[in-house]
């Protein structure tokens, strides 16, 4: 158990909090505003459950007293939306000087930006990186008890902090963290600086936090992990990413298990075998490709050939045939010939996956690729970009629908927005359903009729 007691701090902050709202004449709000992936969704959850325990009200609005942007950086774009809403956050907080105004999340990490923010954006309060989240309090406390400016930032991480406050998006399903940071060092990805190295939770805690979210009523969680593969290989007495999930599916309440990412050249038989035994599995894999081409798989360090993928996901489909695959795929690594590219869209054409994330490769200061020569020009990028895009979509349209005609459980998510009377949820592979029924469903699994498929949901009948 780490020694960072949260508590500490949270016990003042709530007070400064409450005599802040007495001075400002009404409850203090906070908004918390995500960009990136599912592990910087899942740290939105914590910051906000600090923030409520520490007497703050939830907001959607940016008018909001507090506003915290939890950053990405793992393209370039991302950096660029940030000074972007960096811009509109400044002329709030001209004509509300009390607003407080946090940046933390991958591209705090950043020494450049950092400096940046540091010099250029001076109206931002509070600045803090991945390493010292849970330092998130304390920090606000500073900054309300009459610092001027905190900025925080761990160049390493440290230890593990368990049990923060969370606050769910939705009640019935939740991420859960089992490892942070990644070890991989893929030449174009700037995960593993931002992120720090590999680190696993004990399973006794990963079980402990999903006993607890079925008591609160929980029904389907997502193991969170940059290459949940390699769960537990550092535990002081090591354990498989197969075991811990079939001890997910053990836990009583729970009925679905998702997990994400699984790295290709790790993924084992024995997790093969235990998503084919446990049918609270998803029956859903996203496995990154990257690329098709064994010689930018090669430079991209990613320890797999096109060989390798292909044989892997035939062995998942002989053991799963009814199983979505989803993938994703960079276009424009360095040094990509067509050659190179025609691989690519090779494997696409074979796996046939269900859906892609493409991304167009982006340069990524201080990780290997970016100081690679022959970077492609932008013209033939886009041009392979939208045949790739275009191949995936046939692809995946060919496969999609098999599931109609079938009876299949709905994991009900909300009302249809676009039909009164009609609610909306997903099915195990993640495709959405909409059906008859009404709002008392949500929350709930249950067993519906497909009875029609429109391109990328179906419409269903409760049984
Ligand atoms: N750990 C996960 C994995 O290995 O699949 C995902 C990490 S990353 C947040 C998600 C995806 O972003 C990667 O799979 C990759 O396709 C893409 N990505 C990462 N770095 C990129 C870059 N420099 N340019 C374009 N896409 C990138
Ligand atoms: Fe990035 Fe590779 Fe780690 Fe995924 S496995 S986070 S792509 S370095």
């Amino acid at each position: 158990m780490a020694e960072y007691r949260y508590e500490l701090y949270m016990a003042d902050l709530k007070r400064v909090t409450a005599e802040e709202a007495v001075r400002r004449g009404h409850a203090l709000t906070a908004c918390v505003v995500t960009f990136g992936c599912q592990m910087n969704a899942r740290d939105s959850e914590k910051l906000l459950g600090i923030l409520l325990e520490a007497g703050f009200e939830e907001s959607a609005s940016e008018e909001a007293d507090l506003v915290v942007i939890n950053t990405c950086t793992v393209r370039e774009n991302a950096n660029t939306r940030l000074y972007g809403h960096l811009g509109h956050l400044n002329s709030m907080k001209r004509e509300h000087p009390d607003k407080i105004i946090a940046l933390c999340g991958c591209m705090m990490q950043e020494a450049d930006e950092v400096e940046k923010i540091r010099k250029k954006y001076r109206f931002v309060d509070i600045v803090f990186g991945t390493h010292n989240l849970y330092q998130f309090a304390e920090l606000l406390l500073r900054r309300m008890t009459g610092e001027k400016r905190v900025i925080e930032v761990w160049e390493k991480e440290r230890e593990i902090v368990e049990d923060l406050p969370v606050r769910r998006e939705v009640p019935w399903k939740s991420g859960v963290n089992i490892m942070f940071g990644c070890n991989n060092f893929c030449s174009y990805c700037i995960v593993p600086y931002v992120r720090g190295r590999e680190r696993s939770r004990a399973p006794e805690e990963i079980l402990a936090e999903v006993r607890r979210l079925a008591a609160d009523g929980v029904i389907e969680v997502m193991l969170l992990g940059q290459n949940v593969n390699s769960y537990g290989k550092t535990l002081p007495e090591p354990v498989s990413f197969a075991s811990l999930l079939r001890e997910v599916c053990r836990v009583p309440g729970i009925e679905r298990v998702r997990f994400m990412t699984s790295h290709p050249k790790d993924l084992s038989d024995e997790l093969i075998r235990v998503m084919s035994e446990e049918p609270k599995v998803c029956p859903h894999l996203h496995l990154p490709l990257q690329s098709g081409s064994d010689r930018i798989l090669a430079k991209m360090n990613r320890h797999y050939t096109k060989a390798g993928y292909l044989a892997l996901v035939e062995k998942i489909r002989a053991a799963m045939p009814d199983i979505s695959l989803t993938t994703d795929i960079i276009v424009g690594f360095p040094g990509e010939t067509e050659e190179d590219f025609e691989e690519t869209m090779d494997v696409v054409r074979q796996v046939g996956f269900d859906s892609a994330f493409t991304f167009i490769y982006s340069p990524r200061t201080g990780t290997p690729a970016a100081a690679l020569p022959d970077q492609v020009p932008k013209e033939t990028v886009d041009e392979r970009f939208k045949r790739l895009l275009d191949l995936v979509q046939k692809t995946g349209g060919e496969r999609s629908g098999r599931e109609l005609g079938k009876t299949l459980p709905v994991l009900v998510e909300g009302e249809d927005e676009h039909c009164p009377g009609r609610v909306t949820g997903r099915l195990g592979n993640n495709v959405m359903v909409h059906f008859p029924g009404d709002l008392s469903l949500i929350g709930t699994i249950v067993p519906v009729k497909l009875t029609d498929y429109h391109g990328f949901y179906y419409i269903g009948e409760r049984i």
